[in-house]
C-alpha cells in the first residue's frame, strides 16, 4: 500500500540517494524544505509531469525512467543558463512495488549526482503511475537566457546530434528497423532516447554568449519556432549542416534530415549568438554546431545542399503515442 505511509516510501528510497547541498537549511522531513537562495541570484524553476502512456512507454525500464524524469528537467534548467540546486519530486504509484522503486530511485539519483540537484520534498500518492518533478535552479540576476533575445544576423547554434531519440521511438512505435542499421546502432539510438544528458555544461558559456536559448524536447523546428516567435525574428537553416550521429548518417539522407528536423526527445540545446561572439564561442565549446542564422524577415527557410530553398511546415515534433 502506498498510503502505508508516503514519508517513509520517499525516505526509504530517495532520501540518501541525491547530492547534500550547503544551502540546504532543512531538507526532506519537515512541512516545507528551507534553502537558501544566494545574493544577487535569481531562481530558475520549471516542472514537468510524466505520466505512463503518455510519455513513457508501461514497460520502460524503471532506472531509465528515474533517469530521464530528471533529466528533462535539468535540460529546462541549462536552456536558461541556470545551474541546478534543488528538486522535489511528487509520484503517483498503482502499488507498492519496491523493485520498481529501486529502479526508478537509483536512474534518478544517476542523473541527480552527476549535476550536484538535492531533492528536499516529495509526495506520494494512490493511483496510475504519474512522476512530477519540479526543478529549481540559480542564475546570477539578469542573466538568463531566455527565448525572446534573438536578433537579426545571429549565428544559430546546436549541441550534440540530432534525431536519434526519434528514430529509436519511430523504431518502437512503427516496426520501422532499415537494413542500414544494426544492432549496435539500435543501442546507441535507444541509450539516446532512455537517457538523454542534459547540457548542463553549457549553462555557462550560454549566459556568456547566447542572446537566446531553448532545449529540444518537441524537435528542432517545433522549437526553435518558440524562439523565433517570442523574438519577433525568423531564421535560415542549413539543413545539410544539422550534425547526425553515426547511426544516423547511414540512413537515406532525406530521412535523416527529416528526423533531426522534426523528431523530439533528443534534449540538445537551440541558441542564437551574436556572429561577433561565434569564433570564440567555438574555441571554448566543442560538440556545438552552427545550424544557420536569424533573420529579420519573419519564417522559417530550409535551405538545402543545393541553396535550394522551401518554408518550413512548423508542426509539432512526434506526439510521443501520437496513435
Ligand atoms: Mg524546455
Amino acid at each position: 500500500m502506498v498510503a502505508e505511509s508516503e514519508f517513509s516510501l520517499i525516505e526509504q528510497y530517495f532520501s540518501s540517494l541525491t547530492a547534500e547541498r550547503e544551502d540546504v537549511t532543512l531538507g526532506i522531513g519537515d512541512d516545507c524544505a528551507l534553502l537558501q537562495c544566494p545574493q544577487g541570484k535569481e531562481l530558475a524553476v520549471s516542472i514537468d509531469t510524466l505520466v505512463e502512456g503518455v510519455h513513457f512507454f508501461a514497460d520502460v525500464d524503471p532506472h531509465a525512467l528515474g533517469f530521464k524524469a530528471l533529466a528533462v528537467n535539468l535540460s529546462d534548467l541549462a536552456a536558461m543558463g541556470a545551474a541546478p540546486a534543488w528538486f522535489t519530486l511528487a509520484l503517483t504509484l498503482p502499488e507498492n512495488n519496491p523493485a520498481w522503486l529501486e529502479g526508478f530511485s537509483s536512474g534518478l539519483a544517476t542523473a541527480a549526482k552527476a549535476s550536484s540537484i538535492q531533492l528536499v520534498g516529495g509526495d506520494t500518492t494512490r493511483g496510475p503511475l504519474t512522476i512530477s518533478i519540479q526543478v529549481h535552479g540559480l542564475v546570477d540576476a539578469g542573466q538568463a537566457v531566455r527565448r525572446d533575445g534573438a536578433k537579426p544576423g545571429d549565428r544559430i547554434y546546436v549541441s550534440g546530434t540530432l534525431g536519434d531519440a526519434g528514430a529509436a521511438l519511430k523504431h518502437r512505435l512503427e516496426a520501422w528497423s532499415p537494413d542500414v542499421l544494426n544492432d549496435a546502432d539500435w543501442a546507441a539510438l535507444q541509450q539516446r532516447l532512455e537517457y538523454p544528458t542534459p547540457r548542463n555544461a553549457l549553462a555557462e558559456p550560454l549566459r556568456h554568449f547566447a542572446n537566446a536559448a531553448i532545449d529540444i524536447s518537441d524537435g528542432l523546428l517545433a522549437d526553435l519556432s518558440h524562439i523565433l516567435k517570442r523574438s519577433d525574428v525568423g531564421a535560415r537553416l542549413q539543413t545539410h549542416d544539422l550534425p547526425l550521429s553515426s547511426s544516423m548518417k547511414k540512413l537515406p539522407k532525406e530521412l535523416a534530415r527529416e528526423l533531426a528536423l522534426s523528431s523530439g526527445d533528443d534534449y540538445e540545446l537551440c541558441f542564437t549568438v551574436p556572429p561577433k561572439l561565434a569564433d570564440e564561442l567555438e574555441q571554448q565549446c566543442s560538440d556545438i554546431t552552427c545550424i544557420g542564422e536569424i533573420t529579420a524577415q519573419s519564417g522559417l527557410i530550409l535551405v538545402g545542399a543545393s541553396g535550394q530553398e522551401t518554408t518550413a511546415n512548423i508542426r509539432k515534433g512526434y506526439d510521443h503515442f501520437s496513435a
